[in-house]
């Protein structure tokens, strides 16, 4: 048997109707810049999520970016990010000419660690950007309370969240704003790039709007110096459609989850921890081993595709050297490196693929 680590077709393949309907229609409207399509989506995402406002952008890159931009963030100001994340999160901070200051995660959840911030934090610091990495929430309270204490701003990163819930509530609107990505692969993905930025915050809302469109909120009239990050109508309305079916999808990643969970039982290998006030939706299920080598090997031989998230660390690319002063060695995010695997995780893996993985694993 081969069991593919993530494959996009299906989805497109159960809603192939719907969404070639809502292609066409964008194609047929005449609108191929923002539009009915756009609007639609936001409305529909930010009521998805409990915010009042969900602005479209280019990419998830861009919607850290331009929030960024809207908190006032520039060169020399400090950003705190997690030692272990997709390297977006800290170049949206290097974007702006902003320091990204690393806070070490908790080992277990992998997410970013409340009880290390406030030694980061510096007279300089101006956001903070939990991400709720793998789909799992961070724990956004004691981070809150911390920001409001600093008078600093609390931009998530929810790029591999879409749906989760923390204590109870969608991510979407707890922080003074979310960034979205959805690159095919996410959750929620598009048939190309697109991402978005929710928040409560009129002001912040009213900014990136203008920030996505030249600074400009009437035409030929430039408050800010803006930049061109539009969501296409036409993965609007993709995302439109597959929006509606976003929970019934992460139920079935739960429901792979809860499998391996309870039946993976080899003492090699440790398995993802839930605090109880998590809701994760498992963009991936991670597993963590010593010998994450052999493993991966060992399953690739079977048939079974993994993948690591993520083999280095932001502060030990190419990109980051000789950029940092202070620590630079973050000893969590680089033995997660060295052990992190991530099995086949999707909403359209079927249960004798599952029943196949959690076999071979326990073999192991
Ligand atoms: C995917 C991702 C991003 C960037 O999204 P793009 O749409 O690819 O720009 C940012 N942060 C995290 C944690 C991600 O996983």
């Amino acid at each position: 048997m081969k069991v593919p680590f993530l494959e996009l077709r299906p989805a497109y393949l159960e809603l192939k109707n719907e969404i070639d309907a809502a292609v066409a229609g964008v194609l047929d409207s005449g609108w191929y810049i923002g539009g009915p399509a756009v609007d639609t989506f936001e409305a529909d995402f930010a009521a998805y999520c409990d915010a009042k406002h969900a602005i479209g952008v280019a990419n998830g890159l861009d919607a850290l970016h331009l929030a960024l931009v809207a908190m006032g963030v520039g060169a020399g100001d400090e950003v705190i990010v997690p030692s272990n994340t997709f390297i977006a999160t800290w170049l949206a901070c290097s974007y702006r000419g902003a320091v990204p200051v690393s806070v070490e995660p908790v080992a277990n959840t992998h997410n970013l660690d409340p009880e290390k911030l406030e030694a980061a934090i510096t007279p300089k610091t101006k956001v903070i950007i939990p991400v709720h990495l793998y789909g799992q929430p961070a724990d956004l309270e004691p981070i809150l309370a911390i920001a409001r204490k600093h008078k600093i701003y609390v931009l998530e990163d929810a790029a591999q969240a879409h749906g989760a819930r923390y204590k109870g509530a969608r991510i979407g609107s707890h922080a003074d704003a979310v960034a979205w990505s959805f690159y095919p692969g996410k959750n929620l993905g598009a048939l190309g790039d697109a991402g978005a930025v929710t928040t409560n915050n009129a002001e912040l809302a009213d900014k990136i709007k203008a920030l996505r469109n030249y600074g400009s909120r009437q035409k030929y009239v430039h408050e800010y110096q803006g930049f061109n990050s539009r969501l296409d109508p036409i993965q609007a309305a993709g995302l439109a459609v597959k929006l509606k079916h976003l929970d019934a999808w992460n139920a079935r990643r739960v429901k792979v989850a809860n499998r391996y969970l309870s039946e993976i039982k080899n003492p090699k290998i440790t398995l993802p921890f839930v605090p109880n006030w998590a809701e994760p939706v498992w963009h991936l299920f991670v597993v963590q081993a010593k010998e994450r080598d052999g493993l991966q090997k060992f399953l690739g031989d079977a048939g079974i595709s993994t993948l690591i998230h993520y083999p280095t660390p932001p502060h030990l690319q190419e990109a980051y050297k000789n950029t940092l002063s202070g620590p630079q060695h973050w000893p969590i995010a680089e033995h997660m490196a060295k052990t992190v695997l991530s099995l086949p995780m999707g909403p359209h893996l079927n249960d004798d693929e599952v029943s196949y993985v959690i076999q071979t694993i326990n073999k192991f």
